[in-house]
């Protein structure tokens, strides 16, 4: 492509060359970006260089619209490049790709300068889990990322909201901070937005919110944000961005390019050089509540396809494109809401499948597909399945379950 570089640009041999060019360029960027007048403070984006800056709520970072998701991250050469090209945000945790994701962060802080980067990573509430577990957790992130303090520590997947004031997570990050070990606190969510995300603001303790929010979850209409008459009910996952703006929590989305069925069935819903990844991308980036948007970028084609939206809007045929697309692959498109699951008489793990199919037909993360799915029990698959409908019964999006958990099997089992 026009302006990517190739791999060997950024090998060995060449690499200190091309560090001190990129760290030059990235360093003056970044470096302006963060001395902003009050004027440019209220305004909801600048632009530096080729990037987009967003303020990440009442953190005061000022963090690239598109960030670095870490599970996985790409090769370094590519992990460089997005940074030259303004990304200053990566997003770890230490569960991804068995702290190798980290350890790739570690060195890329050493590479470009701790300042130089922001570094959010995450625990899990996970099992046994106490305030010694979570503590040793974010010690194990900090060894591995080689450095004295993450710049945001994330509850990892917060799915009950209780967690979020429970005493050990609030012991646990009360004695980290005494300890600097990390800068501000935050979380993400997949599931269970309404109560969680409701709460993580409510609560005041929390800085910022890694928030599952993609086009499939939203449906458009002349009156969508007057009664919130999305996907999620009463709740309404642009009410919860409007609450979380209006007490300055920053919000950062994530799973934006989670798609419904196969990537490779995707060039098709084309508007002219714009993919449908990309038109998703650019509606959510239009939302002024957003920070960033934490996406993976895993091939010179997807750095390109990705960084290519910034500065560019979703325009009206593009829109329109999006919207049929949505419309027309609904029924293979899951919002993990847990319903299903809870309600299968057979105890079928049916939104773990469906999650399982996700990393299989759109992150192609097929071995981790396989691994997860291996996991369960027969009696926990569509193996198992009395075909009662029961789960299409409660779904309130009406995903075609018993199809959807029947094809995961086809391609998971084997
Ligand atoms: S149709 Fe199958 S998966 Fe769905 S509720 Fe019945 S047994 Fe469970
Ligand atoms: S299939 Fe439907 S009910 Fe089951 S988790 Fe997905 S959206 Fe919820």
């Amino acid at each position: 492509m026009k302006n990517m570089k190739s791999t060997s640009d950024l090998l060995p041999g060449r690499r200190r060359f091309m560090r001190n060019i990129l760290f030059g360029a990235f360093s003056a960027s970044l470096a302006s970006a963060r001395h902003l007048s009050g004027d440019e403070k209220q305004s909801y984006r600048l632009k530096k260089g080729q990037m987009f800056y967003r303020r990440l709520g009442r953190t005061n970072l000022l963090i690239s619209e598109i960030s670095l998701g870490g599970s996985p991250l790409p090769t370094m050469p590519i992990i460089y490049q997005a940074i030259e090209r303004g990304v200053n945000y990566i997003d770890s945790s230490h569960a991804y790709s068995n702290g190798n994701s980290e350890r790739k962060i570690g060195k890329v802080l050493k590479e470009f300068g701790r300042d130089n980067v922001y570094v959010a990573t995450k625990f899990h509430l996970r099992g046994n889990w106490s305030e010694e577990s979570i503590i040793s957790s974010v010690n194990g992130s900090l060894r591995r990322l080689d450095t004295d303090y993450m710049d945001v520590c994330l509850i990892h997947g917060v799915a009950d909201e209780k967690h979020l004031t429970d005493e050990r997570v609030v012991g646990a990050f009360e004695k980290l901070k005494k300890q600097g070990k990390y800068r501000f606190r935050g979380l993400s969510c997949h599931t269970n937005h309404h109560k969680v995300v409701k709460e993580a603001v409510d609560c005041g303790y929390y800085d910022m919110i890694q928030l599952a929010f993609n086009v499939f979850d939203i449906q458009e209409g002349e009156d969508a944000e007057e009664v919130y008459d999305d996907y999620l009910g009463q709740s309404g996952i642009r009410r919860l961005l409007t609450l979380a703006k209006s007490k300055d929590v920053g919000i950062n989305a994530m799973k934006i390019l989670k798609v419904a069925g196969k990537r490779q069935n995707l060039e098709k819903h084309r508007t002219g050089g714009t993919t449908i990844y990309q038109a998703m991308l650019k509606w959510v980036l239009e939302n002024k509540n957003i920070a960033s948007a934490v996406i993976e970028m895993l091939t010179w084609e997807q750095l390109e396809e990705d960084l290519g939206v910034i500065g560019k809007s979703l325009s009206e045929m593009e829109r329109k494109n999006l919207f049929r697309y949505v419309a027309e692959n609904s029924e293979d498109y899951c919002h993990m809401c847990g319903e299903c699951q809870a309600n299968c008489p057979s105890r079928i793990k049916t939104t773990s499948i469906l999650r399982y199919l996700t990393y299989y037909e759109s992150y192609e993360k097929i071995g981790m597909a396989k691994k997860a799915y291996s996991r369960l029990k027969q009696a926990q698959t569509a193996v198992a399945c009395q075909d009662c409908g029961e789960c299409e019964r409660v779904c309130p999006y009406g995903v075609s379950i018993r199809k959807r958990i029947r094809e995961a099997h086809t391609v998971l089992s084997c």
